[in-house]
């Protein structure tokens, strides 16, 4: 058999660094890579596999609708695509006056909230605030909207309009006046490294876009469908917001994303204002619907938030000099190090059989399936502490103190 790393390098576009591992096969909270070694996966392909690897209710439903009607354009409409449509309405609490638009990923869903900024605030209001750190995607509106300067400066120039601003109430009421068609934020940025936002800023952001005309976006794509303990990360503020935006978690593994819409926001696409082909067909909807309907049955927003204090209570109960504070909420959480190694962290985990991931050079992000219980987390508590002992252990010998 060939080298699988010299296959990644040759085939695949030089977009991303080498492949952590070459993984086979999955179930539940583990997968296996090709040497056949099980790997523990807290990191769930990033907050997305909600119900872990092939799930009976993913595995059936994928394979039910498959057989059944996987695409029909949008020109149709399919039973799968009404239901998703309808639960999201609910669970997001969008109301009768609600709407849902259906893409293929999180960036594309960020497009659609870009151009429904764009139908609200025509020639008016040209300003699109975004956060510092935050993180809306890699196409190019989403791109825009995306803070990280140097991931946009290779694809300059950006869709206009866009300021990124300190996430701060203050910083947003110095900001924010009648030419601005909305305000995009995360409940807690993910990329960003799991940063939650200061406290009341949701309620305050609400409150300031009413008063000057502007749209609330809450980007939910990696803070919803139950992830930190509620079904959104705005949830747990008891605001409305106009839009949200949701992929990831969503599909629990299938391609999926969503705009949400609220009251008067849901009358600004018009026929001919937007489309995707593959959006909202049948195969993806039933998919996501099987998805959450299991997230609701299951009782899985409550394991999440029950499980995330009992993981926080791990992570903070791990005697490391390494560990310099835990962030985050439900299950998803960031790990800060007191040291810039959190490539070294991760890369001992996996040799311990252990997924984490390094959101930022001093932070390990954690996003396990929701569906942890007791077995997973004493696992996970053996395996993570062995892997910082291990870099820990490195430093010290190689003359560094680990701060
Ligand atoms: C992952 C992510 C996106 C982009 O989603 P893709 O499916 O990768 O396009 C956008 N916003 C947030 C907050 C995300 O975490």
């Amino acid at each position: 058999m060939s080298n699988w790393q010299d296959d990644a390098a040759s085939h695949l576009v030089l977009n991303a660094g080498p492949r952590l591992a070459m993984l086979t096969r999955g179930e539940g909270s583990y997968v296996w890579d090709a040497d056949g070694n099980r790997l523990l996966d807290f990191l769930a392909g990033i907050a997305v596999t909600s119900l872990g690897h092939a799930h009976p209710v993913f595995v059936e439903a994928v394979s039910r609708q498959a057989a059944t009607l996987a695409h029909v354009s949008n020109y149709f409409a399919t039973p799968p695509q009404l239901a998703l449509a309808a639960r999201l309405k609910r669970l997001a609490g969008a109301g009768i006056d609600g709407r849902v638009f259906f893409s293929n990923s999180g960036a594309e869903a960020n497009e659609a909230a870009f151009k429904l900024a764009r139908l609200h605030g025509g020639a008016e209001k040209p300003r699109i605030i975004a956060l510092e750190n935050g993180f809306h995607g890699r196409t190019m509106g989403s791109l825009a909207m995306t803070a990280k300067a140097s991931m946009r400066a290779p694809f300059e120039p950006m869709p206009g309009g866009v300021e990124h601003i300190p996430a701060t109430i203050e910083a947003l009421e110095a900001a924010i006046d009648d030419r601005v068609a909305a305000v995009i934020v995360e409940p807690i940025q993910g990329e960003a490294g799991v940063v939650e936002l200061p406290e009341g800023y949701l309620a305050a952001a609400r409150s300031l876009t009413l008063k000057h005309g502007a749209l609330l976006i809450v980007d939910e794509i990696q803070t919803g469908a139950g992830r930190t303990g509620a079904w959104f990360g705005f949830s747990h503020e008891g605001i409305t917001p106009d839009a949200i935006t949701l992929a990831k978690g969503i599909g629990g593994g299938f391609p999926i994303g969503a705009l949400v819409t609220y009251g008067a926001a849901s009358d600004l696409f018009t026929p001919g204002s937007h489309g995707s082909t593959f959006g909202g067909n049948p195969l993806a909807t039933a998919v996501a619907d099987a998805v959450l309907a299991e997230i609701e049955n299951a009782g899985l927003v409550e394991n999440a938030a029950r499980r995330g204090e009992e993981l926080r209570g791990i992570i903070e109960g791990i005697d490391s000099p390494l560990i310099d504070g835990v962030r985050g909420r439900g299950l998803l959480i960031g790990v800060g190090l007191a040291a810039p190694v959190a490539g070294a962290v991760v890369a001992a985990a996996q040799e311990r059989g252990l997924i984490v991931n390094a959101a930022n050079p001093e932070t390990v992000r954690i996003a396990p399936a929701l569906t942890i219980g007791d077995a997973e987390l004493a696992e996970f508590r053996e395996l993570f502490a062995a892997a910082l002992a291990d870099v820990s252990a490195s430093l010290t010998t190689s003359g560094k103190a680990p701060a």
